[in-house]
């Protein structure tokens, strides 16, 4: 280590005191990603416990010219939150700013710190009564900050939005080590230009977000889930336009998988029931209303009996229970992780208008088995707001880590040509990071890719926020 890392470490250590400070193997589980995709080496983790030691740690690694990266659940899947292998990069951890600093009831608001971990928001919500909306499998670790960095999508993004739409306010660390104080409850706030929206969605690269202004809804009194089987897609569209022409916004859940990536759950899950027998897609979908039980419960049942009559379903199971609609949507959560039991595949967080959906699937699912017969395809996704995970998996007994490498550029050269031709996007809810960096530069709009490199030498000079990452 050369002395002036060493200098840098020890100012570090008298910053945030030595047990905040970890390096070597007490770095390691910070330094690889969810995927196990990126293994890196940090120059250290440190560990601040506020907002002023955010700023004073900022100030020092700009003193230093010491590269950040910005960590919060470690649960992203772009390889954004993990150092490179240099070992000159600081892994900055967020998990001890972890305050819900107030919820505001009469606002519909909370104000928590950025290493809150989602479900501990949702629960501290719910404990006054209340709904944060913003739900995903990763909810037991990913945090807040990551959240917001992210811009991450989820469950019930066709009724409430992504992360962005539910953020009012934001608290932010410069790369010069200066605080941005934007914590604001307002809901009409025109004065300038919109610093929040800059962050949102900037994955580290900045500035450091510490804490955010949330916005909360009412608790829904009723909820009802169903599992659906469809024969096509087109069914499942059609159903989603019923769905949403009877329950307008009530509609907060309208999820699609694909007979195989149900299969890869019953084959590495096989505890998990199934209530349908396998179809081509099943549709998980749930409507939420402030009525009563008893109106969710004859609005839902005469949407399912017209998508019956009307040919868009075959089946259907409702759950009974609020354990039964849980278990339903466990099935959903669980493909996610019975595909990494399978082993590597190339992924794709792809988003298109819902009407394309149907034809881009038929055209890229037959290109794909004529360019690499056997692909199997873990296609799944949010396909009420138009977002698929449209993986692709070695075929069947080959080394999925080696397909991988030899077949990710001409998979994704395949797929994303074929998004673009239908007029979708390269990255629905994950973001960028350093896996979709080259692709970004390829496809993006050249004038958009101008204007983020000018934002991003404004903001941040020397280029020490999780560099190599979106640009
Ligand atoms: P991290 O992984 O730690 O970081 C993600 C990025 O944000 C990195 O670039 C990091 O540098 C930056 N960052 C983190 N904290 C801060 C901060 N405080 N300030 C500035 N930058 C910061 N995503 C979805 O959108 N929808 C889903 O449905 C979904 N489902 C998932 C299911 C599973 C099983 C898994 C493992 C992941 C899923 N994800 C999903 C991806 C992931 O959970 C989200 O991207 C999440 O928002 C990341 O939060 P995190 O705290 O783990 O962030």
């Amino acid at each position: 280590m050369s002395s002036s890392n060493n200098d840098f470490l020890q100012a570090l250590r008298q910053l945030l005191g030595p047990a905040q400070v970890r390096v070597g193997a007490d770095a390691a589980a910070f330094e690889r990603d969810w995927r196990k995709r990126y293994t890196g080496r940090a120059l250290a983790v440190a560990r601040p416990g506020s907002t002023a030691e955010v700023a004073a740690l900022l100030r020092l690694c700009a003193a230093h010219q010491v590269a950040v990266v910005p960590q919060g659940g470690n649960t992203g899947l772009v390889g954004g939150s993990t150092p490179d292998d240099s070992g000159t990069q600081l892994l900055l951890s967020l998990a001890r700013l972890n305050r819900v600093r107030e919820i505001d009831a009469a606002n519909l608001t909370m104000t928590v710190e950025a290493g809150c971990v989602l479900q501990a928001v949702q629960e501290a919500a719910a404990a006054q009564g209340l709904l944060f909306p913003l739900s995903l499998a990763a909810e037991g670790s990913c945090t807040i900050g990551g959240n917001l960095a992210t811009n991450a999508g989820g469950t019930q993004v066709l009724c409430y939005g992504n992360t962005r739409e539910l953020c009012l306010g934001l608290e932010v660390v410069t790369a010069a080590g200066e605080v941005w104080n934007g914590l604001s409850g307002l809901r009409k706030n025109n004065t300038g230009y919109d610093l929040r929206n800059l962050f949102v969605g900037s994955e580290g690269t900045l500035g450091v977000i510490t804490a955010a202004t949330l916005k909360l809804y009412p608790q829904p009194l009723a909820r009802m889930t169903a599992l659906a089987a469809c024969d096509s897609l087109e069914a499942a569209v059609g159903l989603l336009s019923l769905a949403q022409a009877r329950a307008g916004s009530g509609l907060t859940g309208f999820e699609v998988m694909n007979a195989f990536s149900l299969s890869l759950v019953r084959r590495h899950f096989p505890q998990l029931v199934q209530p349908l027998p396998p179809s081509p897609w099943t549709v998980l979908l749930e409507l939420s209303d402030s009525e009563s039980e008893a109106h969710a419960r004859a609005l839902f049942e005469g949407l399912l009996e017209a998508a019956l009559e009307q040919g868009l379903i075959a089946d259907a199971a409702v759950a009974e229970s609020l354990e039964q609609s849980h278990a339903l949507w466990h099935l959903r959560e669980s493909i996610p992780l019975a595909q990494s039991e399978e082993g590597l595949n190339i992924k794709h967080d792809i988003a298109l208008p819902v009407s394309r959906i149907p034809a881009f699937v038929t055209h890229t699912d037959a290109a794909l088995q004529a360019a690499f017969p056997g692909v199997r395809l873990v296609d799944f996704g949010h396909l009420g707001d138009g977002n698929l995970h449209y993986n692709v998996q070695a075929p069947e007994g080959q080394d999925p880590a080696l397909f991988l490498r030899e077949r990710e550029a001409a998979v994704n050269a395949l797929v994303f040509d074929a998004v673009q031709a239908h007029g979708g996007s390269i990255s629905a809810e994950h973001g960028i990071g350093r896996l979709k960096r080259e692709e970004l530069a390829r496809r993006g709009d050249a004038t958009a890719l101008d204007l983020m490199r000018a934002i991003k030498k404004a903001l941040d000079p020397q280029g020490l926020l999780n560099p190599g990452r979106v640009l």
